[in-house]
């Protein structure tokens, strides 16, 4: 067998994600594309925003080589300059170029953190419910994920479970606000205690704990939700951040590693990601795409778009009688399966040719994840067909939700000088 034993583990445990989207796929060829509703995948519909096409008709006049050749593996200076300086104004933070690594999406800036962090008996804390891939990415690199659950009413860790999941061995913890999948963005008093929990565990166990935060959703958010900048309250902060999503590019595999000015460790961490992203066989991030995303730092896809598919889908499924997190952030949500067998709402709704995925690969069973990041005309026609699967179950219509009301005034973070601690 040519397979690695380890990789032979791999197949028989195949991303519940991708079986669905590949489910919908092949059940767009016999039925149609049109009337197929894909709710798994997170694949962006929203036009992209300017900067892409601006991007691109500047590569067509680019034809030197050079244009297009290796560079150095952080990426281009003025493409990272350029984020840098976004950076710097939005958030208050001192970035500089040099902070800034550019990589192909945002799963090879995780992964090129971890190879640079992980030992093999190193424990990496992650909050349910999560992106299932952070557990492969953490075996990746041999080291043990552990798993932080959640309260069911706000969707939000159990912050004395956070507290007891710090070990001695905890060398990363990652964080994902807006969240995949439940669509919450994380309150200040949450992030107060994740952060306040880091703090008091680095001095205890007398080392930095590096804390990732996975933020391709940052600027998806709605009801006036603002998410947490965490290198203001955390130093030891490194953001990773991924065009895909906001940029509606997530084809073109472009992101970037940020590390907060003054954190621990911070050269040599930027000496490792950028040696992991040769070892990995990344080497450098696309060069056109870098472009693409330096013509997007400080412009995103129309957010009214999916708040628009959010408001909509989620207002129809409790009119249905379906209990749903509506979130406030990316472009997900969570419905609880009405028996709680998920399963058996993943086929009715198959039935009704909705293709969604599972709650159980993100640490949540009993729910049934929605991407709702399809064009809103798709949405709109299958809220019917929600309306029938309820039907089949039963259920009678809920109480107005309160969470689409209009939002109360955004939160203010203090500025990165202020809060700076680590
Ligand atoms: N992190 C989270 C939470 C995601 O949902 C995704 C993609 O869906 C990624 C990382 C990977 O993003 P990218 O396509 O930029 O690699």
């Amino acid at each position: 067998m040519l397979v690695s034993r380890f990789m032979q583990q791999r197949l028989g445990t195949s991303s519940a994600i991708r079986q669905a989207f590949e489910k919908a796929e092949q059940l767009k060829k016999v039925h149609g594309a049109d009337n197929i509703f894909d709710f798994s995948i997170g694949n962006p519909s929203a036009p992209c925003p300017a900067g892409v096409r601006a991007a691109l008709e500047e590569t067509a006049r680019k034809t030197a080589p050079e244009l297009h050749g290796y560079m150095d593996s952080s990426g281009y200076a003025d493409v990272r300059s350029t984020i840098a300086a976004s950076l710097a104004r939005r958030f208050d933070t001192p970035y500089k170029a040099s902070d800034i690594v550019m990589t192909t999406g945002a799963a090879s800036a995780i992964n090129a953190l971890m190879q640079t962090v992980l030992d093999p008996e190193d424990e990496v804390v992650a909050f349910l419910p999560c992106y299932p891939a952070y557990r492969v990415f953490v075996e990746n690199w041999g080291a043990r994920l552990v798993e932080v659950p959640f309260d069911e009413e706000t969707m939000l860790p159990d912050l004395a479970a956070f507290e007891r999941a710090l070990t001695p061995r905890t060398k990363l913890v990652i964080v994902n606000t807006p969240n995949n999948p439940s669509g919450v963005v994380y309150p200040t008093a949450a992030a107060d205690g994740i952060a306040g929990a880091l703090f008091r565990a680095q001095r205890e166990f007398g080392h930095p704990i590096l804390l990732l935060s996975d933020e391709p959703y940052r600027d998806l958010v709605y009801d006036g939700a603002q998410n947490p900048w965490w290198p203001t309250i955390y130093r030891n902060t490194a953001v990773v951040y991924s065009f895909s999503k906001s940029a509606s590019i997530a084809g073109e595999r472009i992101g970037y590693a940020a590390l907060t000015p003054g954190m621990a460790d911070r050269d040599a961490l930027l000496a490792g990601i950028r040696r992991s992203l040769g070892d990995i066989g990344f080497v450098n991030a696309p060069a056109t795409a870098q472009r693409m995303a330096a013509a997007c730092a400080d412009d995103t896809v129309d957010i009214a778009y999916y708040d628009r598919n959010r408001r909509m889908l989620a207002s129809a499924l409790v009119n249905a009688g379906f209990d749903v997190v509506p979130g406030n952030g990316a472009f997900y949500l969570l419905m609880a399966a009405p028996d709680g067998d998920e399963r058996l709402l993943l086929e009715r709704l198959a039935a009704k040719r909705i293709v969604a995925v599972g709650g159980s690969d993100f640490g949540a069973p009993g729910y049934v994840r929605l991407s709702y990041c399809l064009p809103p005309e798709a949405v709109s026609r299958a809220l019917p067909l929600f309306a029938q699967v309820a039907k089949e179950y039963r259920l009678s219509a809920q109480p107005a939700l309160a969470t689409l009301e209009p939002a109360a005034a955004p939160v203010q973070h203090a500025p990165f000088t202020v809060l700076f601690a680590s």
